[in-house]
């Protein structure tokens, strides 16, 4: 187990009963524990020739930034519907009860553009699958993807389809 996941706290019925909410706000206070988690993010993917990364709103803005600077990438926002100006493109995703959209802007990626997408938590991976599509929408290539924490229980990686890997640091 990575050293900083001490720094990760359990919240229990947050933000609803029954949910145990992985809170990562004090690992990211920590200088030395948020320095080294990036640069675990950043290890499976040097060399790779990843040349974006697309941060998933809104706590892959945080993690997708830093290691965009470290992959020396650019940074794509993916982000919760009408916050980007216009012209974007979407893709509506199931959650447990109801739905929602991510977008991001038309011209956010060069087709070919070699994309890694990025997130600080895999539940069910509804968010990470719709990402994807986004990327695949634009015509970009996607690398793969990194998550901080899988939640294995809610078999969110079955919701991604094998032929591009999927990281994550830690695992409850
Ligand atoms: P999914 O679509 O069910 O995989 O949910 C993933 C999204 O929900 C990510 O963007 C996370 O930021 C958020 N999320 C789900 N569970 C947690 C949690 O325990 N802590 C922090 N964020 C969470």
């Amino acid at each position: 187990m990575q050293d900083f996941a001490a720094l990760i706290r359990a919240v229990p019925d947050f933000p609803s009963p029954g949910v145990m909410f992985r809170d990562v706000t004090p690992l990211l206070a920590d200088a030395g524990a948020f320095a080294r988690c990036i640069d675990a993010l950043a290890e499976p993917w040097q060399g790779s020739g990843v040349q974006a990364v697309g941060g998933i709103e809104a706590r892959g803005f945080i993690f997708g930034a830093a290691l965009a600077q470290k992959l020396h990438a650019g940074f794509v926002p993916l982000r919760k519907p009408g916050k980007l100006p216009p012209p974007v493109v979407s893709v509506d995703y199931q959650l447990e009860y109801g739905s929602d959209r991510l977008q991001a802007q038309r011209d956010a990626l060069k087709p070919g553009e070699r994309v890694l997408l990025v997130d600080d938590v895999l539940a069910t991976g509804g968010t990470l699958a719709a990402a994807r599509l986004l990327v695949e929408q634009l015509g970009a290539e996607l690398v793969g993807a990194s998550v901080v924490i899988e939640l294995p229980g809610l078999q969110g990686r079955d919701r991604w389809r094998g032929d591009k890997p999927l990281h994550s640091l830690l695992r409850y």
